[in-house]
């Protein structure tokens, strides 16, 4: 399997590029406007790979579906109560 494609945004996309898709590296459901950079969240585009996962953290609301990367959303998903 190739490496993913990874371009980091400066700024969270206000719509998924065509294409692409939009992915951050850990859920942030406390924040639904965290930025890039912000408290070492990190958010790329990229196209579909089998290490982003769709997410449904609440984050970006306004983008019809992001993802997550696998190992950070099954943590999140395990550490729920
Ligand atoms: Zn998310």
């Amino acid at each position: 399997m190739a490496e993913p494609d990874m371009r980091y945004v400066s700024r969270t996309p206000k719509k998924v590029p065509q294409g692409r898709i939009v992915v951050h590296n850990f859920p942030a459901p406390e924040n639904s406007h965290r930025e890039h950079g912000a408290g070492g969240f990190r958010v790329w585009t990229s196209t579909p790979h089998p290490n982003w996962v769709r997410c449904d953290c609440g984050w970006a609301p306004w983008l019809p579906e992001h993802y997550c990367s696998l190992s950070s959303y099954e943590r999140w998903k395990g550490g729920k109560p």
